[in-house]
């Protein structure tokens, strides 16, 4: 079986079903919440009736406690007190009552669920180290793995021996060891803190001991419109401004989506996605027009005395992948194919994929693109990109090449002096262009 957990889901109806997808997508068949439904988002009904619908299990946040009227909103801030009482406002009686019959602790197996922690849960303290860990694993002797939220963050906490010393680990997916005791926090799916824009949940297979931390880049611009539809200040919220959307677009970039430790070839939940039908016939259909087109194309070569001229979008000799392989966050708005890509103006960043380098590393290469602008860009103020480097080293170092910052449109070209020991290397580019522009598919070559 597996189990979705989520925590401080805030109001955040786009998060919760970026999620949702995400969780179905990974086999999870049950979902556990960890409270503070609501508080801060716009959406406090919604998420309530989304997650009452979906949840097989539902402990109370202090803001949920708020909103229904269990705990005086005097402890929270201002901003915390404000939205808990909009909350208060708009959910009915019915849901009120609901929120009160939630427990502090949900048991199952020699597992447990909690919004903070277990010692005194009812007076919702931060687990954030390593001593409130241990005191809740002590509360709890029966268990195996403790599930928290409240902090925001994902954290996992490891205690290898019966009362021994507890340990912190960086919050990665992992088996969960027989003998081991474990508190996990799988972070906030709806109100990032900190440095992640991110909607953070867990899945955790109960059969395999898995635990598998999931991080979601999601579309934020819904958010923000049931803010201002609500009557809700989008400047209240720090990630939404224009520079944290900048770093989520770095961060989606630089740092895609935790790669599933599930999806294997021989992953069991993989065989039970479910194809339709039609997707099958079209991919019939496609095999076979790309067989007959495969076919007209040797014809027309093999009967035509004038050569085909040669149309080549990635020669032979340059080592970077069409762009159709780029990734790009949904948060770029971009057109264009394999050869070349139009933007529009506003920062943007865009990063090709991994690209392995012959070994042992040749010393140099050759690194020529091309920026298209408007024809009156002279008269423009600010025109400027960069681009650089980003190398893969042996051991999972990185180390960043010095930026090249250019005023001008046109052909670009420099030499890229890889350090020796890397294996890979990104290609970046950084824009900073207030008008529409083009990129062409850029070449990268060994140096000779
Ligand atoms: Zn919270």
């Amino acid at each position: 079986m597996r189990i979705a957990i989520l925590s401080d889901i805030h109001a955040n109806m786009p998060a919760l079903e970026a999620v949702v997808e995400d969780a179905r997508e990974h086999g999870a068949t049950h979902m556990i919440c960890l409270g503070d439904i609501v508080g801060y988002g716009p959406q406090p009904v919604e998420t309530l009736a989304r997650v009452r619908e979906l949840s097989n299990g539902t402990v109370l946040g202090n803001h949920d406690a708020a909103a229904c009227g269990l705990l005086d909103t005097q402890r929270f801030n201002p901003f915390a007190r404000e939205t808990a009482e909009r909350a208060a406002m708009a959910l009915s009686a019915e849901d009120k009552a609901w929120l009160r019959d939630l427990p502090y602790i949900i048991e199952g197996d020699r597992i447990a669920f909690a919004h903070s922690g277990f010692y005194a849960p009812e007076c919702f303290h931060y687990l954030d180290n390593k001593k409130d860990a241990a005191a809740s694993l002590s509360a709890m002797p029966d268990t195996r793995v403790l599930f928290v939220g409240h902090t925001h963050a994902q954290c996992l906490f490891v205690q290898d021996t019966p009362n021994g010393p507890v340990r912190k680990l960086p919050p990665e997916d992992i088996s969960l060891k027989p003998g081991c005791r474990y508190v996990i926090n799988p972070g906030t799916v709806g109100f990032p803190r900190g440095e992640r824009l991110t909607a953070d949940y867990i899945v955790y297979d109960t059969t395999t001991q898995r635990i598998l931390f999931r991080s979601l880049y999601y579309d934020l611009a819904p958010y923000r419109l049931a803010l201002v539809r609500n009557g809700y200040n989008p400047m209240n919220y720090w990630f939404l401004s224009p520079s944290a959307r900048r770093r989520q677009t770095e961060q989606a970039l630089l740092h895609p989506t935790h790669a599933s430790t599930f999806l294997n070839a021989d992953s069991p939940f993989r065989a039970h996605r479910v194809t339709s039908a039609h997707k099958q016939m079209l991919r019939i259909v496609i095999v076979l027009f790309s067989f007959l087109l495969v076919g007209v194309i040797a014809f027309a070569i093999l009967t035509t005395r004038t050569p085909l001229p040669l149309v080549s979008v990635n020669p032979a000799n340059s080592l970077i992948p069409p762009f159709s392989e780029w990734g790009h966050p949904p948060t770029i708005q971009t057109s264009g194919d394999g050869a070349k890509l139009t933007f529009a103006p506003e920062t943007k960043t865009l990063l090709s994929p991994r690209i392995n380098l012959p070994q042992p590393c040749p010393e140099a290469f050759r690194f020529r693109f091309e920026v298209e602008g408007p024809e009156d860009a002279q008269k423009l103020k600010r025109k400027r990109y960069q681009t650089r480097a980003i190398f893969f080293c042996e051991h999972g170092k990185t180390k960043y090449d010095k930026p090249h910052p250019y005023k001008k449109f046109g052909t670009q070209e420099y030499t890229i002096k890889p350090p020796q020991e890397a294996v890979a290397l990104r290609i970046e580019y950084t824009f900073y262009l207030d008008t529409p522009f083009h990129v062409k598919l850029p070449h990268l070559e060994i140096k000779k």
